[in-house]
């Protein structure tokens, strides 16, 4: 029997993708290279018997703001989503925080002076909105909310450099800004990097940034649940080396990034596109680590406690030199870290007072440099005794995140570089960026627009693209 749909892998996009088609009446079968599903929102006991770590994906704000996964019964097939006090926190040398919390009003008034007035006037338009300017964010190219596009775009278009410094007076305020710009991993002085930490803290606001009780695999294994529901099927433990190993359908959807394409396409992708395809450029690789605690981390400004999210580097400057050296090639000693601490708000991923604890730091693509200690060092430098709390942890640098999942080409997170170029060109620039040149083949990974995230929409865009080729414009549940 010919399917309507065969998906390759199974990380959100590819079972956002399946959902799409099988919700619009097509026969779809996942088939994925691991033992089990999810991608990049696989949770594992990493360390020790008992705690749940999530081996990738942590925080979950797109998901909840997603204009697709939000019409999902996710609830129902098992995930809940839990906020931490605070969405997020940055800490400094003198002792103190910032820390970014629902209420926009009171995060401004911790900042203080002009700072204060300057924060409102900048996120507040947009969180009011943000419903609206996730929908043409994370929408298909095309107008949307144009006035509000418009004024958005204006800024999110500098560098965060500029934002930062042009639009706030203190230090600290600036590093608030470097700390969610530089989730981006792009040098924080080229453009395009202040639409990162503005839509991030606008979604803090909007939103929260929380977490999946249990771990992260809950929303991968609700999306495979709604979509055995739904008739799809999913098959694990089988890589595709080739499309030619497929079984007959009409069409195929690859949720992988262009340099695995072009090796399952082989030579049916004309050497045109084959030549355009291998330009893509990847991005920096992580260093992710976790570690099983035996108390809570130590923060010498307490506000951090009451975080999910802490951005770990210092000032402005700091961050800005270490993103910039991995973006360049260079190891940098004192990197910039991404922490969460999950079981702040999720006991149920550690045995009773044990905690989980989940970090990164941007390294070069691929380098085999070991960021242990100087992870460990960022830490220790903002929470003095942290290592006496250590039980356990489990370190993966690139190679090792790209073995336990292709797409992280040499650790790159993103599916490949997210300067502003490749915003618009991802993975080519074209009006119809989910097909391919190889007919009936789409892409649906995090390679297409809109990229990076647990938001499942290069999945849904690239099955609307598809389901048009199979005859069907309107979809039953919009
Ligand atoms: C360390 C890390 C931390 C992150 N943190 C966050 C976060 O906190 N919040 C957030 O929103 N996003 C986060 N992200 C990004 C987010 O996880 C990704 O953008 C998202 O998972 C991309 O989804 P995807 O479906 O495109 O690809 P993936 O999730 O990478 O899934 C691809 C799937 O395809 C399978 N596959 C690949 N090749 C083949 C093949 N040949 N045959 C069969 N199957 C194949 C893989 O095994 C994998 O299961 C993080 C990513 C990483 C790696």
């Amino acid at each position: 029997m010919t399917l309507d749909a065969v998906v390759i892998g199974s990380g959100p996009n590819g079972l956002a993708a399946a959902i799409t088609l099988a919700r619009a009446g097509r026969s779809v079968r996942v088939f994925e290279a691991e033992p089990t599903i999810g991608g990049a929102t696989r949770s594992l006991e990493l360390t020790q018997p008992g705690f749940t770590h999530d081996v990738c994906a942590t925080v979950h704000a797109l998901v909840v703001l997603s204009p697709f996964l939000k019409t999902l019964p996710l609830a129902a097939h098992g995930v809940e989503f839990v906020h931490p006090a605070a969405p997020f926190a940055h800490p400094l040398d003198d002792g103190t925080a910032i820390v970014v919390e629902r209420s926009i009003d009171v995060t401004a008034a911790s900042l203080g002076g002009e700072d204060a007035r300057a924060y409102r006037r900048l996120i507040a338009p947009f969180a009011e909105r943000a419903g609206d300017l996730m929908e043409a964010l994370l929408g298909p190219p095309g107008p949307r909310h144009p006035l509000l596009m418009a004024r958005f775009g204006l800024t999110a278009i500098r560098s965060a450099r500029a934002l930062a410094y042009g639009r706030f007076r203190d230090e600290r305020t600036r590093a608030l800004l470097a700390g969610a710009a530089a989730h981006g991993m792009v040098p924080l002085d080229y453009a395009s990097t202040a639409g990162v930490g503005l839509g991030l803290i606008v979604a803090a606001h909007a939103a929260g940034w929380p977490v999946a009780r249990g771990g992260s695999q809950q929303v991968a294994n609700a999306l495979s649940s709604y979509l055995r529901s739904l008739g799809g099927e999913i098959v694990t433990g089988t890589r595709v080396e080739s499309l030619a190993q497929l079984p007959p359908s009409r069409v195929v959807l690859c949720d992988v990034t262009p340099r695995q394409f072009l090796r399952i396409a082989g030579n049916k992708a004309p050497a045109a596109y084959r030549r355009r395809l291998e330009r893509y450029r990847y991005g920096p690789g992580v260093f992710k680590m976790d570690w099983a605690l035996h108390a809570p981390v130590p923060w010498r400004a307490r506000d951090c406690a009451r975080a999910g999210t802490i951005h770990l580097g210092g000032s402005f400057a700091e961050i800005a030199a270490g993103e910039r050296a991995a973006w360049e090639g260079r190891v940098h000693d004192t990197p910039y870290v991404l922490l969460v601490q999950p079981t702040v708000c999720d006991p149920s991923r550690a045995p009773a007072g044990k905690h989980v604890l989940w970090a990164y730091c941007h390294v070069p693509n691929g380098s085999a440099a070991d960021m242990t200690e100087r992870m460990e060092d960022q830490i220790e430098r903002f929470a003095p005794g942290f290592r006496d709390c250590i039980a356990a942890r489990h370190a993966m640098g690139p190679a090792e995140m790209e073995r336990r999942n292709a797409n992280l080409v040499g650790g790159d997170i993103g599916g490949g570089a997210s300067d502003l170029a490749q915003l618009f060109a991802r993975p080519v620039f074209s009006l119809q960026p989910y097909a391919t040149a190889v007919e009936n083949v789409y892409l649906c990974s995090s390679s297409t627009p809109p990229g990076i995230g647990v938001h499942g929409m290069c999945g849904h865009w690239a099955a609307r693209a598809a389901l048009k080729k199979l005859g069907v414009t309107a979809l039953r549940n919009e």
